[in-house]
């Protein structure tokens, strides 16, 4: 079934004390108002993510994200981090392909394939981002992009995998620019990614995969980006760092 998920990722931002605070205010917050029918999950840096496990232990609607992880399983891969190491400590969920590392680390769709592969071999719960530039789209090359990422890094999964996987559309041009996706636009990629996944793997799997939405969505644009059909969800940068903002939006999520 398809899932309600709101997603934060806090990119290289808080220290370990500020980021302790910042959970224990999510906490709170989810706790003292009522939060259904939405799976939370914060991706913060790598360091926090044993603390961040320790204090959700006995939360069942937050989960925890790890921003990347390595494409092999141990070795000479100085200042790497491999899948096992985060499964080992209680991780459930790892981003992947954000466009910041395609950007700046050159991830490409083949070693995403196989960082999909590792992760899913940890039981990790991949959330594969896609997105493209602002040239690209105005070049009219937007849809092919995104199939492109979408076949090469998770088109040779089994059936059985590519139902854990997590989609997020995150268009570049709108990640931290303070310029969504228009509603439309972003539903018409999500829906448009929705066909892709139903050629490939049939019906089924295309209706049941959450595709989350990323790109300066905040408590203001959420519901509106939500109320799309094909728009399960949210994976939230700047307003992720910010709980009552965050709640904001996963309110929104759950209202909808
Ligand atoms: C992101 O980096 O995943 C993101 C969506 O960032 P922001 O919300 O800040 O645009």
């Amino acid at each position: 079934m398809r899932k309600k998920i709101v997603a934060g990722n806090w990119k290289m931002n808080k220290n370990l004390n500020d980021g302790i605070q910042l959970i224990k205010e999510i906490i709170d917050l989810t706790n003292s108002e009522v939060i259904e029918d939405v799976e939370i999950i914060i991706a913060p840096p790598f360091i926090h993510l044993n603390k961040a496990v320790e204090l959700l232990k006995n939360n069942k609607s937050i989960g925890v994200s790890a921003q990347n992880c390595n494409q092999f399983e141990s070795g000479a891969y100085t200042g790497e981090i491999s899948a096992q190491m985060l499964s080992s400590i209680g991780v459930k969920y790892v981003i992947l392909g954000h466009s910041e590392r395609r950007a700046y680390f050159n991830e490409t769709n083949e070693t995403l394939a196989l960082k999909v592969a590792i992760a899913l071999k940890n039981n990790l719960i991949p959330i594969y981002c896609c997105g493209e530039t602002l040239k690209q789209r105005e070049s009219g090359m937007h849809f092919n992009i995104i199939d492109e990422q979408i076949n090469d890094g998770l088109f040779n999964l089994t059936e059985s995998d590519f139902r854990k996987v997590i989609i997020a559309y995150e268009p570049v041009w709108a990640i931290g620019t303070g310029v969504n996706a228009k509603p439309e636009e972003a539903q018409e990629m999500h829906s448009h990614i929705r066909e892709l996944i139903i050629k490939g793997y049939g019906k089924s799997v295309g209706d049941d995969t959450s595709i989350l939405y990323g790109g300066s969505c905040n408590h203001s644009n959420a519901a509106v980006l939500f109320a799309n059909h094909d728009v399960d969800g949210g994976l939230i940068g700047g307003a992720s760092l910010k709980s009552r903002d965050f709640v904001e939006i996963i309110k929104a999520r759950m209202n909808k």
